[in-house]
């Protein structure tokens, strides 16, 4: 019998593929005997069988993030050193997505940096001006063209160490980015799908690929399909309202303890919006999200 540990970088059901710490191998295991559901980047015991490999052991999990499923909320990956939120000069960025990952990593500690793509297209100070409110907010902006080869250092550097988690629309080029940043990932692109005529390959599966220093020491790229379904379903409306940076010290001198900023009397928050000193767009981002989250969406 030999024991390893590992990280997980491949869900099938309730099966999991396990690159090990020591050898560096990727191994196919068995689920966890209390069938507990497995995640990419979860920390891991393995132990090798007379049935083959088995997962012993779950590590307690960190630094996660979470997306809605019909019974509850389902695990999308845990100790996520960083997201990068991909967007692109055309079509342009989309604050829904990026403020629902700012209050995700906020409530899990997890750092967030967002790429805009496609910067050789027209369009740049438009993406600027959307995304002003993030640079105030502390959120680093990295302008990348995947096509052009530019930006692409400053995301190496950022991605050099631990497990980065790369969400996007489709069709920012996410993919074509990926691909430019970390040859030999061979993620299928739009071009591909032209070129052949064939429908695109789009997986439901969350992948993992290492860069750099063997892991757990160098990088770990994670390509999540399926952001569109991403939410804060399950999150406290408090949560939500706590995620949301600028709002949190105005928010100290709102007449109610748990104001949700929406039509509470004493509210300092709507004060700041009223009177230009809050971002608009981000309040009303705020509270199509608390709306969604309270029809059980996300
Ligand atoms: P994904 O859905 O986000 O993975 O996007 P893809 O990588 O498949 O790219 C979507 C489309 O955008 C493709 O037609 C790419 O050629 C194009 N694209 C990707 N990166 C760039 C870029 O830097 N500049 C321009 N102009 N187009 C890009
Ligand atoms: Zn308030």
């Amino acid at each position: 019998m030999s024991e390893m540990n590992g990280t997980v970088v491949e869900v099938h059901g309730m099966r999991a593929t396990v690159l090990s710490h020591d050898s560096g191998r990727r191994i196919r295991c068995r689920p966890l005997r209390d069938r507990r559901q497995l995640a990419v980047g979860d920390r891991v015991c393995i132990e090798e069988g007379r049935g083959g490999w088995e997962v012993l052991e779950l590590d307690e999990r960190v630094h996660s993030l979470w997306r809605p499923a019909e019974r509850g909320r389902r695990i999308m990956a845990s100790h996520v050193d960083r997201v990068v939120i991909v967007c692109a000069v055309q079509p342009g960025p989309r604050p829904g997505l990026i403020d629902r990952f700012l209050v995700a990593a906020d409530a899990e500690d997890i750092e967030v940096a967002i790429v805009v793509n496609k910067t050789d297209l027209e369009g740049v100070e438009l993406s600027r001006m959307i995304l002003e409110p993030y640079v105030s907010l502390g959120v680093e902006i990295l302008e990348t063209s995947s096509h052009a080869g530019e930006g692409l250092e400053r995301v190496s550097e950022l991605t050099k160490r631990g497990m980065s988690v790369f969400a996007g629309h489709s069709g920012v080029g996410k993919s074509s980015l990926l691909n430019v940043l970390f040859p030999g990932i061979e993620l299928k692109t739009a071009d591909v799908n032209a070129q052949t005529g064939k429908g695109r390959h789009t997986t439901s599966v969350t992948t993992c690929h290492t860069a750099g220093d063997p892991w757990p020491a160098g990088a770990m790229v994670v390509d999540t399909p399926g952001v569109r379904s991403f939410g804060l379903y399950g999150f406290e409306l408090t949560q939500i309202a706590h995620g949301f940076r600028e709002f949190r010290e105005l928010a100290t001198g709102c007449k109610f303890r748990d104001c949700l900023h929406e039509t509470e009397p004493g509210c300092c928050v709507r004060e700041a919006v009223d009177s230009g000193a809050l971002h608009l767009g981000r309040y009303d981002s705020y509270l199509g999200i608390v709306d969604s989250v309270r029809r059980g969406e996300g």
